[in-house]
């Protein structure tokens, strides 16, 4: 039975291929069976790694922001590909809310939190102004209120006003951090509820990684090298922030429980 591998493999390849070619629904399938994949062997954390859900904003009929030559979606995408990879190569396990071309509500992307258990979530979107408008430079949102469950999650002491459950200190770390890396003008951390990190369960920030209405720094961004700087400053803030989490191990284990 030699072969047998190797018919096993076709199969599998004919399957991968049909679900391709087929529905939004089989693509469902494959990025469910792309999130149960094992994990890269290089990793800071060993059993119980922290889950990340990163979040590329916008997709499918929704476009986002569309300025000089630049289309949101797709740059928020290739963003977040790039923080998903960074990640992973520290150990973190991540759920990316879509990795093609797909359009999800709010809600749905949010729930993901909640669905994986996730330790934080981030959500990567490009920056607009009016045309013609100067603004440029990296800010980072957080939402004050959050779910119970998330509240419950704030370490004793901390101050009520400095976001839900550490969500502001974890704007504050990859403000800091992709500003760092970019050397982007810092238009600092920003406390607003937009839906996606208001309902997550978890510390949650948007970044916003630049204006692509202001036409130099859309040419940054639309250098691949760039990008892969604000995808390192977004995910060494989060693993920065983890760890940091980490070090208060006690009191939210014991929330948690
Ligand atoms: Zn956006």
């Amino acid at each position: 039975m030699k072969f047998y591998p190797f018919i096993t493999l076709s199969l599998q390849t004919v399957v991968a291929f049909s679900a391709l070619a087929g529905s939004a629904l089989s693509l469902v399938w494959l990025e469910g069976r792309q999130a149960a994949a094992p994990l890269p062997s290089q990793r800071m954390w060993n059993e119980g790694a922290p889950l990340v859900v990163v979040d590329a904003g916008h997709g499918g009929h929704d476009g986002g922001a569309v300025a000089n030559g630049v289309i949101e979606k797709n740059m928020s995408l290739d963003i977040a590909k790039r923080v998903t990879k960074e990640l992973e190569a520290a150990g973190v396990r991540v759920v990316m809310t879509r990795s093609g071309d797909r359009f999800l509500s709010l809600d749905e992307r949010a729930a993901l939190a909640g669905t994986h258990g996730a330790a934080a979530f981030v959500s990567v979107h490009l920056n607009t102004e009016g045309a013609g408008s100067e603004a440029e430079g990296i800010e980072t949102y957080f939402a004050e209120s959050q779910p119970l469950s998330a509240r419950q999650r704030m370490p004793a002491g901390a101050t009520q006003g400095q976001g839900a459950g550490g969500s502001a200190e974890f704007a504050g770390t990859v403000q800091r951090l992709v500003c760092g890396a970019t050397k982007a003008v810092d238009r600092g951390i920003k406390a607003r509820d937009y839906a996606v990190v208001a309902r997550a369960v978890c510390p949650a920030v948007l970044v916003e990684c630049g204006f692509i209405t202001n036409e130099r720094e859309s040419a940054r961004l639309k250098e691949a090298g760039y990008r892969d700087r604000v995808a390192e400053g977004i995910a060494r803030g989060v693993v920065l922030f983890l760890q940091t989490q980490q070090g208060k191990g006690p009191v939210i284990a014991a929330v948690v429980k």
